[in-house]
């Protein structure tokens, strides 16, 4: 066999004999002839077995869909009644000349050639494996890659360094509740799993890098609520020295050159992007993200905004406040006095800023507090004793007291912008592995129960509920 040529580039070898590699997308047998679609990950491409040779023929009649396959044939230009301008090797033919099976399928337990969004997405799910060899679900994850490779190409060129952090470690307050991990070592103890690096990305600027990211990925323990995932990805970054203006067009700046870069097709409705204050926003739209495109039809419309000067704390469904943001957002120096008096505590407002995208909310963020004393006041407003304040956030604060330089950052959330600039129904779609809406993994069947011996080792015993 010739070195394999990629059905992508075949065109350019018109009139030699090549060897492809790949799956069968479709297979016509029209009894003297049989009729054959190509595909490998650059595109997919026409052969044909003509009449002749009997080995040959005798192997095109045993091939079915999906199954893999190396393929020599000469490659030919297609007579002009036969040309299919729009599609990609419209205009050639393989002439096939020999085929090795190099794995067998089963028949497909779903159509994955057209559109699989009308298959149950339980079933797709299952096989997601499958799911993902749809052209749809290829360009998704492929334009993911591209998007997640823009943000890291843009963040290098403005001279932020890409850092990870802990995926095990102690618990950020977010507003959600955590995952947590037993510790082995220490029965009885846990870590849990970031909401997001809020307070290592803040310890790295007590840490002097200035400017970091990093493309982090954040799981949270919610209830089922609509197109969420247990885990899903943010780029989260930091920058010591900044103000929010500088934030923001910064930011701003970078959504404008991904858009013009990876989708000139798209327009985005206003330049400079509108910002509306959370009260404003709430007046105007009844919501802290509106919707603000002029032609809701029009999938090629991208309508930012900024909601600016979010509340400080907010006042929870059991009547208790919580930080409405998180608990590490500045005050605004207007309410700073308010703020220090501990009065009037729900209007005051952050430095706390969001960006909208036709309805949904991208990213949040904040210019932090950066001294001690103004951070143990958050705490003590929320009701934190000062055992508790210690226990949870002690590092923080104590973090705070070896000159913290002033700081503040942003984590837009990746599902969201491959989801919108896909124009795709929900995150799912552009997650390779993702979860249903109630957290299961429904290839792996994750989440799973443990053997004995594992809970034993954890010193972990399981309460089962009565069954009724
Ligand atoms: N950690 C925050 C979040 O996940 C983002 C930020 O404040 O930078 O929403």
């Amino acid at each position: 066999m010739n070195e394999r040529i990629l059905i992508g580039d075949l065109s350019s070898h018109t009139g030699k004999t090549v060897s492809i590699s790949g799956w069968v997308s479709v297979r016509r047998d029209q009894g003297k002839m049989v009729f054959f679609d190509f595909r490998d990950r650059t595109g997919t491409v026409q052969g044909v077995v003509l009449p002749g040779d009997g080995a040959l023929m005798e192997i095109a009649k045993m091939v079915r869909n999906e199954y893999v396959v190396s393929v020599s044939g000469v490659v030919n230009a297609r007579p002009e009644r036969n040309v299919q301008a729009d599609k990609v090797n419209g205009d050639i033919e393989l002439e096939i000349k020999g085929i090795e099976i190099l794995n067998e399928s089963e028949p497909m337990p779903f159509d994955i050639s057209g559109d699989t969004l009308s298959v149950d997405e339980g079933v797709r799910l299952k096989y997601r494996y499958l799911d993902l060899r749809n052209p749809r679900m290829q360009r998704n994850i492929r334009m993911r890659d591209k998007i997640i490779t823009f943000f890291r190409e843009y963040m290098h060129k403005n001279d932020f360094v890409e850092i990870e952090t802990p995926m095990m470690m102690k618990g950020t307050p977010e507003g959600s509740r955590e995952y947590i991990i037993p510790s082995r070592l220490e029965p009885g103890k846990f870590y849990v799993l970031p909401q997001s690096p809020q307070q290592f990305k803040q310890l790295l600027m007590v840490g002097g890098f200035e400017k970091y990211f990093q493309i982090a990925r954040c799981m949270r323990d919610e209830d089922t609520r609509g197109d969420r995932q247990p885990e899903f990805t943010q780029l989260d970054f930091e920058m010591s020295f900044v103000t929010q203006e500088e934030v923001l067009a910064y930011t701003e700046a970078m959504f404008i050159e991904l858009v013009s870069s990876l989708y000139p097709e798209k327009r985005i409705s206003t330049i400079p992007f509108p910002r509306l204050t959370y009260a404003e926003s709430m007046e105007k739209y009844g919501s802290d993200k509106p919707d603000l495109r002029e032609n809701k039809e029009d999938p090629d419309e991208l309508a930012f905004a900024w909601i600016i000067d979010f509340p400080m704390f907010e006042k929870m469904d059991d009547g208790s406040m919580q930080a409405a943001h998180h608990p590490f957002c500045s005050v605004k120096p207007e309410d700073r006095e308010k703020f220090l008096k501990g009065e009037d505590l729900f209007s005051i407002r952050a430095n706390a800023y969001d960006l909208v995208l036709n309805g949904f909310e991208l990213s949040s963020g904040s210019i932090r507090i950066h001294k001690a004393d103004e951070q143990a006041q958050v705490f003590d407003l929320l009701g934190f004793s000062e055992e508790e304040k210690q226990a949870k956030f002690g590092h923080i604060l104590e973090a705070f007291k070896f000159g913290t330089p002033p700081h503040g950052g942003f984590a837009p959330g990746i599902d969201r912008i491959v989801m919108l600039l896909e124009n795709q129904p929900n995150i799912r779609e552009v997650i390779a592995f993702a979860k249903t809406g109630e957290g299961k993994d429904l290839m792996s069947h994750a989440p799973s129960v443990v053997s004995e011996k594992q809970l034993k080792e954890l010193g972990i015993a399981l309460i089962t509920k009565d069954k009724k």
